[in-house]
């Protein structure tokens, strides 16, 4: 019964070129997650029109909640262009409606010769509908629902519903950057916020099996698979780093209270070295100023002073309730929440210094020769192209994640 999905697009303040690519790249990546021959696709000034052609809506729209740069969809029925057919229609979309509810009608109408005006096609169809139906009573200044009837020369078309998108900007159109990801709560949403924002995100996780354990790595994986469903061509890039003799070396060597600081300015290091190898203008990380002894504006500029790399953090200033509702929406909290702990939540120093200097960070980076171990880690990086429908499973093959990988292959 569903006609057509009605697709609208997210900022279109964009001029010229940009609007153009903006728009192609959001079609582009709509058909990427449909997949569906039979549907057509219609462009229609700023709207797309998805002639569903006998397809399910539901699945579609599924989909379509993925797209990021999609501002929203709407479910269109087709009518006979008379007010009984329209009216017919619309009670059929307004019957699952089982409480008292207020309603408008809003009518377009772009068939010039049809005989009545739109505010008469408004009256004569909503005194039709609320005659018979038992829940609905109009109210035109704040209603519940706004019935849209659109007369256009070929047919006549009815909705309701508007359902949101995703909003920002289709993904690819604002370059890449790599996400430091770890098992936690915020580095996902720092991915998925990057990537609404339409940044095409690659994820790079620092791992120390066996130091820690192989469920902590498998963590991962399955938080890439749900943030695959936001990526180009539903897939991204985990990038794992083999980060288990620095982080011993580190444990061994450096005091306690800088233990953290100093591992995050390894990973620092090794994650500018892999982003400019193909160019990647920025790092992404989960940090939210205050959220932890190593996240003070202190921590983040001790960290960040090892690169020259810009560092977003989308999390930055962000309350911790309205992560956890991003983090559920898109279905990575019940993964972050399984008690398995990474490499920075296992072995923390009790008191881990707040106020970190750079004058010591350096003198106890001199206790290592941490040089050559940050070379063999990127050369031995091990890349995994994940999908939702990845079947990545680490448990039982291993007790590092190396040996887990080789025996998959
Ligand atoms: P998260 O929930 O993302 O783990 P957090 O509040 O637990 O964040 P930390 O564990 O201190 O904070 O980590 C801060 C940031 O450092 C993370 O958001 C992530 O971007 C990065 N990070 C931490 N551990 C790793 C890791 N093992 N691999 C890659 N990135 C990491
Ligand atoms: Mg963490």
């Amino acid at each position: 019964m569903i006609e057509r999905i009605l697709v609208r697009y997210g900022d279109l303040t964009l001029k010229g070129k940009n609007k153009k690519t903006f728009i192609n790249t959001c079609i582009k990546r709509i058909k990427e997650r449909v997949q569906n021959d039979v549907v057509e696709y219609k462009k229609s000034h700023n709207r797309l029109y998805i002639i569903l052609n006998g397809q399910a809506a539901d699945p579609i729209i599924k989909q379509l909640k993925t797209v990021s740069g999609l501002a929203g969809f709407t479910k269109v029925s087709r009518s006979d262009k008379s007010i009984e057919a329209i009216a017919k229609t619309a009670l059929k979309r307004l019957k699952h409606i089982k409480k008292p509810t207020t309603m408008k009608v809003e009518t377009k109408r772009s068939d010039k010769g049809f005989p009545l005006t739109s505010q008469e096609i408004s009256q004569q169809v909503a005194s039709i509908v609320l005659s018979s139906h038992p829940y609905l009573d109009a109210d035109v200044h704040h209603p519940d629902l706004t019935l849209n009837v659109e007369v256009r020369e070929e047919n006549a078309y009815v909705f309701t519903d508007f359902i949101e998108g995703m909003r920002g900007f289709p993904v690819g159109t604002m370059g890449k950057g790599i996400v430091l990801l770890s098992g936690g709560i915020d580095s996902p949403v720092a991915a998925y916020l990057s990537m609404v924002k339409g940044i095409e995100v690659e994820l790079l996780h620092f791992e120390s099996t066996p130091l820690t354990s192989i469920e902590s790595s498998q963590k991962v994986i399955d938080i890439a698979k749900k943030l695959s469903r936001y990526g180009i061509n539903r897939s991204v890039k985990l990038h794992l780093v083999p980060f288990l003799d620095i982080h011993q070396s580190l444990l061994e060597k450096v005091p306690d209270a800088y233990q953290i600081t100093i591992m995050r300015r390894m990973m620092m290091r090794i994650a500018e070295n892999f982003a400019n190898k193909d160019f990647t203008p920025v790092l992404i990380n989960g940090e939210s100023i205050g959220q932890v002894a190593s996240q003070t504006l202190d921590g983040m500029k001790i960290t960040e002073m090892v690169t020259r790399i810009p560092v977003l953090r989308p999390l930055a200033t962000m309350e911790k309730n309205a992560v956890i509702n991003i983090a559920r929406n898109i279905e990575t909290y019940k993964i972050s929440i399984r008690p398995f702990e990474d490499c920075c939540a296992v072995y923390t120093p009790k008191q881990p210094v707040t106020h970190p200097r750079e004058m010591y960070a350096l003198r106890y980076e001199k206790l290592f020769d941490y040089k050559p171990q940050i070379k063999t880690a990127l050369k031995n990086i091990k890349t995994l192209t994940i999908t939702p429908e990845s079947d990545i499973v680490l448990n039982d093959a291993g007790f590092t994640v190396e040996d887990a990988l080789t025996e998959e292959d």
